[in-house]
């Protein structure tokens, strides 16, 4: 398997990682837009939101709104972004199911 992603949730590559269970790898983005941008990778492929199981998806979205309280409270931000790009067209780069969590600091530049 060549996805980037999928070594990553299994564990094959190391990533900064947040969070863990059965279905879900949390890791910190590379490439940050802001201090604690997060993304939520399930640890089966799917390359986006059409091909992903709508229960799958809707976990996803329960442990968003988790994390979204837990970086709230750690990193006392303002404000944050949960994003999510399906297609190149639409930004997507990596064609592994994934959810964006941006956290957002008033007066940030952030370009989200
Ligand atoms: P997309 O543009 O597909 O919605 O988002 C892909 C995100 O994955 C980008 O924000 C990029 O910085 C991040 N990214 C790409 N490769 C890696 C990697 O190897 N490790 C981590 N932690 N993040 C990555
Ligand atoms: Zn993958």
């Amino acid at each position: 398997m060549s996805c980037i992603f999928c070594k990553i949730a299994d564990g094959e590559i190391a990533s900064a990682t947040i969070y863990e269970d059965d279905e879900f790898r949390v890791i910190l983005d590379l490439g940050p837009a802001t201090k604690g941008h997060a993304l939520i990778l399930p640890k089966k492929h799917y390359a986006d939101l059409y091909e992903i199981p709508a229960d799958l998806a809707g976990k996803a979205m329960i442990l968003a709104k988790k994390m979204v309280k837990v970086m709230t409270e750690a990193l006392h931000c303002d404000g944050y972004n949960v994003v999510q790009n399906n297609g190149e067209a639409a930004g997507q780069t990596v064609f592994h199911f994934h959810v964006h969590l941006i956290p957002r600091y008033k007066g940030d530049q952030a370009g989200v």
